[in-house]
């Protein structure tokens, strides 16, 4: 681990209260078990593991560890509940949905201390991570009710074609812990406004706030089966039975893109249909004549939410040579101002990362990035104690280096220089990965710089993109299928045709 370093950010002492969130008796309330058919229930070997707080290591619950009985269990519950969900009226599934929107709007705070806990993000992103899970269910409950279809006349003219949409079936939902909440909510909203039922694998990291909102869906009155939770570890023996069970239509997984390439084979033995929200390595276009200080801001934002711990987080920063060092100047300075600490104290602006595991990964790409000539401006100390990385910042880095090619996952900001627009673009589309992308600068250009980059979303002159009501997902490696609007709901839902003659 490197101990260059141009200022301690040793986690700071939690402040006192009333800005510290109370967590330890949120956890008191929130469910430790599997949720099969209706019934929080203990693992069937009575099995569990430890779900950790990253900023102190120490251990905030057992959680229950399914076995492969149980999870094959909850897809049979699925499986029973699917035909009365699906014929459930959709005004009355947009009802549960509404409702499930209005308590957890209602219980923000406490979700988000759940969050906070034991991913380890600061409280204020927490918070917005909690808003955005939210408006899913408000908008898929509006969803529900405008599924559509088709009616065609045949060119011969005497036959006419029906389209309808159906709901697929039993979904499987595989979500990571960056946004515990956000992820598992952009998928069970729209699988329950299409009338599927869903078995949710939560990352073992982060399985309360999973539960926390399986729990408010049965005290709406979600009917049982309709949603189930399962937690095994480790999670590829049971997520491959799960898929191998012949009542399973569709696999919607958010993750890595090393994983999704395992399910995807998984998938394939019995043609499961596949939505995939995989990894993201996203170019930061800074282009000649830009505004350095709309784009410094709106590189804070695109790096720095979640801890630099987002799919969308800008990772490669290209920025014209007539504007680098002012950029990496006031870049370095933004970076330093922030706070780094526990984010249960919500003066904290940067929280810890996940697991000790995770820094140590994002603390090795910096030292190697180092070793291999990037000059560090900030930062590149892992502190010890908790899982904090703070704020860094490389410049000179080489396009085509390892942690130009790697997605970061932390707060690093690594900058390339660049001289012309096309050799921009041209590095900006050298990668496995097409996410989502930045660009700043003049907005004729930046729009057809935007139109010539290769990803799924093109930020211009913004620094924040996610919307429940815009199409979210990537190309290439960065997945298969959109969530979120009016698209994501349509993952949920299979055409049938219907030939009369007349
Ligand atoms: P991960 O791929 O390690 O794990 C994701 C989920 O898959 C977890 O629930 C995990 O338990 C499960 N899993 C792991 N191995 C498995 C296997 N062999 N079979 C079945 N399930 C398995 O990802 P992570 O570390 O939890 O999350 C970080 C990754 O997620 C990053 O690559 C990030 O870019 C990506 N991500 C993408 C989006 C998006 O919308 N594109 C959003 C958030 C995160």
């Amino acid at each position: 681990m490197s101990t260059r370093c141009s200022r301690s950010l040793a986690p700071r002492t939690p402040a006192t209260e009333p800005t510290r969130s109370d967590t330890r008796s949120h956890l008191m309330t929130s469910p430790h078990d599997l949720f099969i058919d209706g019934q929080w229930r203990p693992a069937s070997d009575g099995r569990r593991f430890a779900v950790h707080d990253p900023a102190d290591g120490s251990e905030l619950a057992q959680f229950a560890a399914a076995t492969e009985a149980d999870c094959l269990a909850a897809v049979d519950a699925a499986a029973d509940a699917l035909a009365g969900w699906s014929a459930t009226p959709p005004r009355q599934r947009s009802e549960l949905l509404r409702a499930t929107f209005e308590v957890l709007t209602e219980e923000r705070e406490q979700l988000a201390a759940l969050i906070t806990a034991e991913n380890g993000k600061a409280y204020a992103d927490a918070i917005g991570e909690a808003t955005y899970a939210t408006e899913f269910f408000r908008w898929f409950a509006e969803e529900a009710v405008r599924i559509g279809g088709d009616f065609r006349l045949s060119p011969s003219g005497d036959k006419t074609i029906v389209v309808r949409r159906d709901p697929i079936g039993v979904s499987i939902l595989v979500t990571p812990w960056n946004f515990p909440a956000a992820m598992a909510t952009r998928k069970i909203a729209p699988a329950l406004a299409a009338g599927c039922s869903v078995v949710l694998k939560p990352a073992s990291q982060t399985p309360l706030t999973a539960a926390y909102v399986v729990d408010v869906l049965r005290r709406v009155g979600v009917p049982p089966g309709v949603v189930n939770l399962v937690t095994p570890v480790p999670a590829g023996p049971a997520v491959s039975a799960m898929l191998h069970h012949p009542a399973v239509r569709k696999l919607s997984f958010t993750g890595s893109t090393e994983v999704g390439r395992v399910l995807l084979h998984e998938a394939a033995d019995q043609v499961v249909s596949s939505s995939m929200e995989l990894g993201g390595n996203a170019p930061f276009v800074v282009l000649p004549g830009a505004d350095v200080d709309a784009a410094v801001e709106g590189a804070m934002v695109a790096k720095m939410r979640n801890g630099g711990s987002a799919c969308t987080a800008a990772n490669r920063f290209y920025v014209h040579d007539s504007l680098l060092d002012e950029f990496s100047t006031r870049m370095t300075a933004a970076m330093k101002a922030i706070t780094m600490g526990p984010g249960a104290d919500h003066a904290n602006e940067l929280g810890a990362l996940v697991s000790p595991e995770e820094r140590d990964k994002v603390a090795g790409l910096v030292d190697r990035a180092v070793a291999e000539g990037a000059n560090l401006t900030l930062g590149g100390d892992a502190a010890q104690g908790g899982a904090f990385y703070p704020p860094t910042v490389l410049t000179d880095v080489k396009h085509g280096s390892e942690i130009n090619q790697t997605e970061i996952f932390g707060p690093v900001t690594a900058i390339v220089g660049f001289s012309d627009v096309d050799e921009a673009v041209e590095m900006a589309n050298d990668t496995i990965y097409g996410l989502i992308s930045y660009v700043y600068g003049d907005p004729a250009q930046a729009l057809a710089v935007a139109q010539r980059i290769d990803s799924g979303m093109v930020a211009v002159n913004r620094g924040v993109l996610s919307d429940p009501a815009a199409p979210f997902g990537g190309t290439k490696q960065s997945g298969l299928g959109r969530e979120g609007s009016s698209e994501g709901i349509l993952e949920f839902l299979e055409e049938k045709y219907i030939g009369i003659e007349v």
